[in-house]
């Protein structure tokens, strides 16, 4: 690849990797994608509720979004950029080339995670100085790379913008971890008219100079979280007066786990947090849990969800507490676009530093790309998934790392050279 885009792509990289932020909260780096897009020459440049729709957004917290907020506005972000984007965080950069051509979309995710990233000195970030400077978060799935690779991709599409046709949405996303900015971004309709989109990811099984197509095995996948309210009572003297939040959540966890499994396929369950209680001798008020379920199929995974339902309401009724559940996130199933896939194929075959494409089926983890892909598919387009491979000991880890020097060129090659296929003159 040019030997400018790749500096700058690296840099860039380097520098999202030292200001972390976490799911809608990300103010800095959707700030620096926006002022970055406008020095390339994009005029089209959609922020914040032009590209999410509020009524849509899942699992987003206030007191976190205005702490993040604060913190940007402490770094350098204006404050009328904050309020131009109405607080929610996310851009899509369109360029018509002016010539009839399909509408093809790149996705590409910004989030980090509560990760405190590790002192190893031999990490690459802490040897070439740049870990995060976020206390508590750190880019430990590589989003970084993701937002990186994208820039570096706007500005190949707008230097070569004469030997191409068609439309280009660059779709910069908030909030994937968790499955979160995915529907708001479809809620925006800034994908209606799109009639390809591509995603990516790094490493994941795929391992260094190696790209992998996603064919299968993306979980559906939805979030909640559960709240009880119970009623307060001295555990002395009126026990019987109180009714118990904690133990309605514990009861939860409890039967979550033990849902049956579904006969079609592997499905997943987790109880990843409880918080009850306020003190050892008042029956305790409030309880606070967060779950997930999964499924292979998105009926295995409803079928999850509907369980989970149930037991919620028949919890309250039993320990006569309130109960509400609230989604927080979701996805669903990679949808296979089997022409895509093989033009993606080919690309990467033909990339001197792939060593080896491998075809992704068994279950792994989920991404709310899929939401994107339904919402395109089921609108008469196409799109698909690959990944550009990394080594590392697993993501979300404190010592996640990616080898940027080697990996994200490949990332770059397969997004350009697809973009000339599909959109070349
Ligand atoms: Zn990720």
């Amino acid at each position: 690849m040019d030997k400018q885009i790749f500096d700058e792509m690296i840099a860039t990289r380097r520098h999202l990797h030292t200001i972390p932020e976490e799911g809608w909260t990300e103010f800095q780096t959707t700030y620096i994608v926006a002022q970055r897009l406008q020095q390339l020459g994009y005029t089209d440049i959609r922020l914040g509720t032009q590209v999410i729709n509020p009524k849509c957004v899942l699992g987003r917290h206030e007191k976190t979004v205005q702490a993040a907020i604060e913190r940007a506005e402490d770094s350098g972000v204006p404050h009328e950029f904050i309020e131009k984007i109405e607080g929610y965080t996310g851009c899509v950069a369109v360029l018509n080339t002016g010539r009839p051509g399909p509408v093809t979309a790149f996705r590409f995710d910004m989030d980090c995670n509560p990760v405190e990233e590790t002192d190893d000195p031999d990490h690459a970030p802490n040897r070439l100085g740049f870990r995060s400077t976020h206390h508590g978060l750190m880019h430990a799935c590589g989003h970084d790379a993701h937002t990186a690779l994208g820039l570096a991709v706007a500005r190949w599409i707008m230097e070569n913008k004469d030997q191409l046709k068609g439309t280009f949405k660059l779709v910069f996303q908030p909030a994937e971890e968790g499955v979160r900015g995915a529907v708001a971004i479809v809620g925006s309709g800034i994908l209606d008219d799109v009639d390809i989109i591509i995603g990516s990811h790094c490493g994941g099984k795929v391992k260094l100079s190696e790209v992998g197509l996603v064919h299968k095995g993306v979980l559906a996948s939805t979030k909640f979280d559960i709240y009880y309210k119970g009623t307060p009572s001295h555990a002395g003297n009126n026990p019987h007066k109180g009714h118990s939040a904690l133990l309605a959540a514990s009861a939860t966890a409890m039967m979550i786990v033990g849902i049956p499994r579904h006969g079609d396929g592997a499905s997943r369950v987790a109880v990843g947090r409880l918080v009850a209680g306020e003190g050892r001798n008042v029956t305790p008020v409030n309880a606070y849990m967060q779950t997930e379920v999964r499924g292979e199929t998105a009926e295995i995974n409803e079928y999850l969800c509907e369980k989970i339902e149930h037991i919620v309401k028949g919890n309250a009724e039993a320990y006569e507490v309130e109960g509400r559940i609230e989604k927080v996130g979701e996805a669903t199933t990679i949808i296979e676009c089997p022409d895509v896939l093989n033009d993606l194929k080919e690309i990467a075959q033909s990339l001197p530093e792939v060593t080896k494409v491998v075809d992704l089926c068994s279950p792994a983890g989920s991404e709310d790309f899929t939401m994107m892909l339904r919402h395109v598919v089921q609108r008469g387009g196409v799109g698909g998934m690959f990944r550009w491979g990394c080594n590392h000991h697993g993501h979300h880890r404190a010592d996640f790392d990616l080898q940027d020097t080697q990996s994200m060129p490949i990332g770059f090659e397969v997004f350009t050279r697809y973009a000339q296929k599909v959109n070349g003159i």
